[in-house]
């Protein structure tokens, strides 16, 4: 069965076409700068065919478009027809408290994606646009939503609200909802089938330009960094993270508008605003400090501080731990941050092997560690793709006309 992923930013689409009787992308495609200048389309096709180019596209619907005439362009194609894709999913970043699994799209469901559009203002518009500009591309083929708050749904009430009056709760949907849902599920997954335990109490922390992490017990999510918005919790790429929030007040006093402050917390702060050497890129920030950069030394300092401080308080909500995982950017590629965040931490039973973190091993603890340290790519487009194929197999089997 042939699924199409796609994941639409404010100025990108990103899309990656699978066969998923094995699991294989058949070709990625990027349409990045939508809607600004020198806007780029870079193909890759597992067959070798590369294509990368400057294109006319002024919107996502356009840049979908270029993007299916490539998949079935007769030299550089990967497939005959459009007819051979079974399925679109799409990557939909808020469904509020309305999903807790991936769902085909129809119109009620489209509703509830545009009724979280103040939710996600950034996000859930462009998300909506995709699978408007799919339906009209291409009506035949289903589509089906999968949304990055969906994993979070299973978190309680105790670890979701916020210290302030409950009908703010009720009236504004004011909660925790976490988000790199469909990160932490597919990492806490594979990381259950490696170490071949169902009952386990698990850490991922997503550690790439956005970061968080996540405490998953028995493959279910019982709290995470990410809160209201993504701006919450660790320190990240340009986010400040957590922060005391009459630090807002205070610079209002100070004369900072509060889109000055929403700017600068989400945009300039973190470590692109702690290092402040120019970049939010960990490598440079990395390279800074071992040139001697007091503040690019801090800025690590703090990210690795933020880091401990989360993996001791989930240890305590998971009473006990088996796993902590790396993933994503970071976490994936950085031993050096491995190293540091695990270093001291023996006394939760995590002790790192050197050698093996160093050679980037898929289990990088010792033999003695009563905690097992793993490091697990994630791949989101290809969960995606496999709930996408759920989701339709389900209809199928329920007897439903697709
Ligand atoms: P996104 O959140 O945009 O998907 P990624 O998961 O790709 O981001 O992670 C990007 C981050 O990963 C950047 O900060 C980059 O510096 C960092 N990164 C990638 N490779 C390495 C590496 N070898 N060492 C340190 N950091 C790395």
């Amino acid at each position: 069965m042939y699924i199409l992923v796609v994941n639409l930013g404010s100025s990108s689409a990103k899309t990656t076409l699978y066969d998923m009787e094995n699991e294989a992308p058949l070709a990625d495609c990027t349409v990045e700068r939508i809607g600004l200048d020198n806007t780029h389309l870079s193909y890759s096709a597992y067959n070798g065919q590369v294509v990368d180019e400057k294109v006319d596209v002024t919107c996502c619907k356009d840049a979908l478009k270029k993007i299916m005439v490539l998949l079935v362009d007769k030299a550089v194609g990967v497939i005959k027809d459009l007819k051979e894709i079974k399925g679109i999913g799409h990557r939909v970043v808020h469904g509020g408290e309305s999903f807790s699994n991936p769902v085909m799209i129809d119109e009620e469901v489209k509703n509830i994606i545009k009724n979280c559009f103040e939710l996600a203002p950034l996000h859930n518009p462009p998300n909506y646009e995709g699978i408007i500009a799919c339906e009209e591309l291409c009506p035949a083929i289903p589509q089906v939503a999968v949304f990055d708050t969906a994993f979070h749904q299973t978190i309680e009430k105790q670890a979701f609200l916020y210290g302030i009056p409950l009908r703010y709760y009720k009236n504004y949907s004011i909660r925790r909802y976490g988000f790199h849902g469909t990160s932490h599920r597919f990492v806490s997954l594979q990381t259950r089938k490696i170490l071949q335990r169902e009952n386990s109490k698990i850490i991922v922390c997503h550690l790439g330009n956005g970061c968080s992490i996540t405490a998953v017990k028995n493959g279910k999510s019982v709290d995470t960094s990410m809160g209201f918005t993504p701006l919450e919790g660790l320190l990240m790429g340009t986010r400040a993270g957590d922060l005391d929030p009459a630090i807002i007040f205070y610079l209002e006093r100070k004369g900072l508008s509060l889109n000055e402050t929403d700017n600068l917390l989400n945009k300039k702060s973190g470590l692109l605003g702690l290092a402040d050497i120019g970049s939010s890129d960990l490598r440079d920030i990395l390279k800074a400090a071992e040139e001697g950069n007091k503040n690019a030394e801090m800025a690590v300092k703090v990210f690795i501080h933020r880091i401990k401080k989360y993996i001791g308080s989930y240890t305590a909500v998971l009473n006990g731990l088996d796993a902590l995982v790396f993933t994503a950017g970071i976490g994936e590629n950085s031993a050096i941050i491995r190293e540091m965040v695990c270093r001291d931490l023996d006394a939760l039973g995590i002790k790192v092997d050197q050698e093996k973190n160093k050679n980037n091993n898929q289990i990088i603890s010792t033999e003695d560690s009563t905690v097992s340290v793993l490091v697990v790519p994630t791949d989101e487009a290809l969960m995606i793709a496999r709930d996408s194929v759920e989701v339709l197999n389900n209809i199928r089997e329920n007897g439903h006309k697709l």
